[in-house]
């Protein structure tokens, strides 16, 4: 019976195969016959202009200010050339042209997301970028040391936002005790917090060497000299806090947030990520670590995320991976989620 029933089995089995294998022949047929038809479209038709188009592309890295002039042509770097095999891309995507993108451009960008979780690695991109705060500094703030590095589009924000926070009468007592810090400064800062109050609270409020967001030069930590302490927005300095948005900086580590971040609330702590980012992140009372989340849903294939400032559109979408569809003319910036892809964001 045993034997019966493995003939059946036999039987069946055989007849499947009978039955499927012209199928699976077909399939396959149908499979390489639009796999050549995809290949000669791109190459027959686009190869020429997408090689144009790549030339066309600034290389900002998110470093740059949103506003400059993107479409330039200034920039046409030889490792941003567009493969030939992405000319398939651009005649399935008209208007848009992709960059090859490299793992070490996943950690330079506007929207960056470091943390314990996400550690840095100090891009090159980005290190080269670092000014002196004392050298871009408005008067409407100050700075405790005359060596504190800091990254341009930074500076060039917190000198707007503080110099609206004093000509609309607010204290001119903020200092500036924390930008951009070397590996070794926060190794040291995690040390020496760790022996003076514990391990646990060292782990808490400061992050590891190569955690922090002040590695990224878009983190600045104030002060307020006439409190003698840490800025805590409360008062007549409630207005930095309640604005920041607006100059693209966010409030990073919030209580309410902690579980996710893993770092204890900081009331002076500000990271900027760039106008429309900081104004969705608050819309939507996100931290960090969830708008990086959030903005999977926009893949770049999906439907994009658009976002008003005043009269400025804002279309923004994510890319996982190294090829990220950008725009063929106009101004965008692209920037390293460092987990696992980049945020596009065009102005339109
Ligand atoms: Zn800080």
């Amino acid at each position: 019976m045993g034997t019966r029933e493995q003939r059946r089995h036999g039987r069946r089995r055989q007849r499947r195969r009978r039955n499927y294998t012209p199928l699976l022949v077909l399939m396959l047929v149908v499979i390489a016959a639009c796999a050549l038809l995809l290949n000669s479209c791109g190459k027959d038709d686009d190869s020429a202009q997408a090689d144009a188009g790549a030339g066309d592309v600034t290389e900002n890295g998110g470093v740059t200010e949103p506003d400059v002039d993107k479409d330039s042509g200034e920039d046409a770097e030889n490792g941003s050339s567009t493969p030939p095999e992405d000319a398939d891309n651009q005649a399935l995507w008209p208007g848009y042209t992709v960059k090859t993108m490299t793992e070490e451009d996943m950690q330079v960008g506007l929207q960056i997301l470091v943390s314990n979780q996400h550690m840095y690695d100090f891009p090159e991109a980005a290190e080269s970028q670092l000014v002196k705060l004392v050298d871009y500094k408005s008067n409407s703030y100050s700075s405790n040391v005359n060596d504190t590095l800091i990254l341009p589009v930074t500076v060039e924000h917190l000198n707007e936002m503080l110099d609206d926070y004093v000509a609309q009468g607010g204290a001119t007592d903020i200092m500036v005790v924390s930008g951009y810090r070397t590996y070794d400064f926060q190794q040291g800062l995690f040390d020496r917090n760790a022996a003076k109050n514990g391990l646990e609270n060292a782990k808490r409020y400061v992050a590891q060497a190569g955690g922090s967001e002040h590695h990224t030069g878009y983190a600045v930590d104030l002060y307020s000299n006439n409190n003698g302490d840490y800025f805590e927005g409360v008062g007549e300095y409630k207005w930095v806090t309640d604005h920041c948005h607006e100059y693209g900086f966010i409030l990073r580590y919030t209580e309410e947030k902690e579980p996710i971040t893993m770092i204890g609330p900081e009331s002076w702590h500000f990271r900027y990520v760039s106008v429309p980012h900081s104004y969705i992140i608050v819309d939507n009372d996100f931290c960090l670590e969830e708008y990086i989340d959030y903005l999977c849903q926009f893949p770049f294939d999906g439907e994009h995320l658009t976002y008003t400032v005043g009269d400025q559109e804002y279309e923004i979408y994510y890319v996982e991976g190294l090829e990220v569809p950008v725009p063929e003319s106009g101004n965008y910036t692209v920037s390293g989620n460092n987990v696992d892809g980049f945020i596009v964001t065009i102005e339109k």
